[in-house]
């Protein structure tokens, strides 16, 4: 493995930088006709293949996820894993609502630690900020979390700018995850990756392969289930999905030239990127986890790093449709 591990913000969170995310694994709620034994065989495939980063959350399945990863990972040497998970959703009332109360997230993380079976958690995220609560008490609360030793590192995800800052008014946020990738490079220029690389907080991009779309495999546009995540997502309509095959095809030469896949070379990128601190693409099937974990191995040469940052250049300011930050 060429790449080097990573520290998440001031914690003493170390990980690979190509982790796992694991929608895909019990987020029934997410994808049509997942398959609970394909998701765990994922999870060991990756872990395997020197994944030790495992990236989950409450709202994948409703708890599911978490409950599959808590299995698989009873095999594993709980030390050598960096679990992360994420809460906020309160479905309490019978509806979806986000929570980022004091309270409620110190019960969150008791929920994960019990669904996944492990006495501590190496990051927990608030996965989405919600509108009352002070973002700098439901840091506070995860921070008295940390002290007891149940969190090891505080996230926080979807939030804004101003957000961010207010979470991190004492200091205590080491990690963001956020979306960010090849087709939408948004916070390259509204100052949040400027903000957290002055704070020393670690950046987790989602949607690294921008579900699917930059793995090369698409040359029609295909029809999601209405209960499919990709459905809602406005990459997967024209005329922006022919615009980004045309840019994926721009990548094939250099993938040729590291005898590589469109993915692992795509994923190589963002593993050279010095603004991201992980990569955590999501996978259906074990065989593109194994593939995806050789991403590693391939270095990229300046030159072939910059072809593909002027390739996907175009794309930055371009955001159209539902935006997956609203949980509703
Ligand atoms: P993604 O990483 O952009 O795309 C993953 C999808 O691409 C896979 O499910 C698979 O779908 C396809 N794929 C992966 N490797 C492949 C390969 N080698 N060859 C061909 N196809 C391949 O999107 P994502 O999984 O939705 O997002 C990544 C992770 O980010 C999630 O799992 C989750 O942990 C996290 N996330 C966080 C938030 C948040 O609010 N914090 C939001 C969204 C996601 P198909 O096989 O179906 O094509």
């Amino acid at each position: 493995m060429r790449i080097k591990p990573v520290t998440f913000g001031k914690s003493e969170v170390v990980a690979n930088p190509l982790g796992l995310g694991t929608n895909a694994v019990g987020g029934h709620n997410l994808f049509h006709a997942l398959d609970d034994h394909a998701g765990k065989q994922l999870v060991d495939a990756a872990i395997a293949n020197g994944i030790n980063l495992l990236d989950t959350a409450y709202v994948y399945g409703l708890g599911h996820s978490e409950e599959l990863i808590g299995e698989v990972i009873q095999h594993h040497h709980r030390p050598d894993l960096v679990i992360a998970t994420k809460g906020a959703h309160d479905f309490s009332s019978g509806e979806e609502v986000i929570n980022n109360d004091p309270a409620f997230l110190t019960a969150q993380v008791e929920a994960s630690l019990r669904r996944l079976q492990t006495d501590y958690l190496d990051i927990y995220y608030i996965h989405f900020p919600d509108h009352d609560t002070p973002k700098a008490e439901a840091v506070g609360a995860l921070q008295r979390l940390k002290e007891q030793g149940k969190i090891r590192a505080i996230g926080v995800s979807n939030f804004s700018l101003a957000q961010i800052k207010a979470a991190n008014a004492d200091g205590y946020v080491d990690v963001v995850e956020d979306e960010f990738s090849l087709l939408h490079q948004d916070h390259l220029t509204d100052g949040l990756l400027d903000y957290l690389h002055d704070h020393q907080i670690s950046f987790v991009p989602y949607f690294p392969l921008a579900s699917g779309l930059l793995t090369g495999k698409y040359d029609h546009l295909v029809e999601f289930p209405a209960d499919d995540i990709r459905s809602q997502i406005a990459d997967f309509k024209e005329p922006r999905f022919s615009q980004i095959l045309a840019a994926v095809e721009q990548v094939r030469p250099i993938a040729a030239a590291h005898n590589a896949t469109v993915t692992q070379v795509i994923l190589a990128w963002y593993l050279q990127n010095p603004l991201i601190s992980a990569v955590i693409p999501g996978a259906k099937r074990a065989q593109q986890v194994e593939a995806n974990a050789q991403a590693m191995n391939v270095a990229l040469s300046n030159a072939e790093y910059q072809t593909i940052t002027a390739v996907f250049k175009g794309f930055q300011a371009t955001r159209a449709g539902k935006s997956l930050k609203d949980p509703d």
